[in-house]
């Protein structure tokens, strides 16, 4: 599956570089052609060895897509999951949704060897939508303890919501399937949890970082369960290293399935556009490939919102995978038929080649992060008015660490690139680099080629002159 998808892009690169030759005299952004500006630096760019990422990949082979649809056909079949239904009717509400994910992940953690530690946290949460009184509600979590003494107090989440919602939100009677809003994340988030705990019990991946598989309930009342789970980690002293929302995965209607998956980052709130969240994104591309994630550069999609905000409005690095093209026909509506269109978010619009793409892409980003060393911190850009951009940053001990990448863009690329390796941290100064051209960030590399989500440098602030006040 992966080749395949490497294959198309491959295609299309070649189509538009066909197209560039025809066009002459006007390139296509981001193709090739004699960029008219001063090398840097002039000479000696280093050379910088680029260790291999860690082997032991998760294979696509390897997603269970039977039991993600199993585990949607029992979601489904609660009728609603309306977080203000029953949650102690076995057949009907959002406690049924629970019990068949609390089931699935036991079935999981008895063939982990014991590794994976399932939980059902209960807790109290107020919203407009939940007319301002208190509600009970359950978030479900899987967690996988890291096994680095010092890194398993980093936690690296994946996430989807287990409850649903028909057309109004209040209304617990009315049926709301979820089977893709968001059944389908839970279903991502599950199958994370069985490919990543069954390659713990193999002995083949101990991760370093804990691995945390959520499925939180309160999505559409207020991201009720999300900000819960967020002061969930901090009480139980984690450090989030990343999280993962996964909401509305499932479907891929549109002809050439299966496509590229959405990836959502946030800006951040400073000028330069490199949030957490963002360099979570880049790293996740990265890792699975431009040919299986596609980067869109905001929060959210317009209007929308989800279970990464919390994380992400707390500085945190958390992006939302949502798939390619979203019908609305199929989310958030009572089912019914009108006018000859058919409404509600049942099973029979899933595509489950496509959502299995995302398990893997899911696992494989939690595996190579929970494998990276802590990413560095108080990464600072200093040598403005020289010839030398330096680089500056500080990171804890750690054994099984190799060194640290220096990374830069353009500041106009979307990317970054590996400028120079390091062994140790400290300051390096990159002889003949222009602090001005390009933003400049630092990343930890294992020894067993996992890196850390990558640091931007800060840039001492120079404000420039003020006018002095005129005179009275
Ligand atoms: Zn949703």
């Amino acid at each position: 599956m992966m080749n395949r998808r490497h294959r198309q892009s491959a295609q299309s690169g070649a189509f538009i570089a066909f197209f560039v030759f025809l066009a002459g005299a006007v390139p296509a952004a981001g193709q090739s052609v004699a960029l008219r500006d001063p090398v840097e630096p002039a000479s000696g760019k280093p050379q910088a060895k680029m260790s291999a990422r860690p082997a032991g990949g998760v294979a696509r082979a390897s997603v269970d897509e039977k039991s993600m649809q199993a585990l949607i056909g029992k979601l489904v079949a609660c009728g609603t999951r309306l977080t203000l239904s029953s949650w102690t009717d076995a057949k009907r509400g959002v406690g049924c949704g629970r019990d068949a994910i609390v089931a699935r992940l036991k079935e999981i953690a008895k063939d982990s060897g014991g590794k994976l530690q399932v939980v059902v946290d209960k807790f109290e949460s107020t919203s407009e939508r939940t007319s301002g009184k208190p509600m009970p509600l359950e978030n479900v979590y899987a967690i996988l303890p890291g096994s680095d003494a010092k890194l398993a107090k980093t936690i690296f989440i994946v996430s989807g919501h287990f409850d649903s919602r028909p057309s109004n939100v209040m209304d617990p009677q009315a049926d709301a399937p979820g089977a893709d809003d968001d059944g389908s994340g839970v279903a991502v988030s599950v199958e994370c949890a069985r490919l990543l705990s069954k390659a713990g019990a193999d002995g083949r991946g101990a991760y370093r970082a804990t691995i945390l598989f959520a499925a939180v309930s309160g999505e559409e009342q207020g991201l009720l369960g999300s900000y819960h789970l967020l002061d969930w980690v901090k009480q139980q002293g984690y450090t989030v290293g990343g999280m993962l929302d996964d909401d509305i995965v499932g479907a891929d209607p549109v002809a050439g399935a299966p496509h590229r998956v959405r990836l959502f980052s946030g800006n951040g709130e400073i000028d330069d556009a490199d949030s957490p969240s963002r360099e979570l994104a880049r790293a996740v591309e990265e890792i699975d490939g431009r040919g299986a994630i596609r980067m869109i550069f905001r929060v959210d999609r317009y209007g929308r919102g989800g279970d990464h905000y919390p994380f992400y409005k707390a500085g945190l690095p958390a992006v939302r995978f949502t798939e390619p093209l979203e019908d609305y026909n199929h989310q958030h509506q009572t089912p019914r038929t009108e006018n000859g269109i058919e409404y509600g978010d049942f099973e029979k619009y899933l595509n489950f080649t496509f959502m299995g793409d995302v398990a893997r892409d899911n696992a494989e980003a939690l595996r190579q992060l929970a494998l990276a060393p802590e990413p560095p911190t108080n990464a600072k850009l200093t040598g403005a008015v020289t010839p030398d951009a330096k680089v500056s940053w500080v990171a804890g001990d750690d054994p099984e660490r190799s060194g640290f990448e220096i990374l830069w863009r353009e500041t106009s690329e979307p990317r970054w690139e590996v400028y120079d390796f390091v062994a140790s941290a400290g300051e390096k100064v990159l002889k003949g680099v222009s602090t001005d051209n390009r933003f400049f960030a630092v990343r930890s590399v294992g020894k067993n080629g996992a890196r850390s989500i990558a640091v931007p440098t800060e840039m001492e602030r120079r404000p420039p002159p003020l006018p002095s006040a005129p005179k009275q």
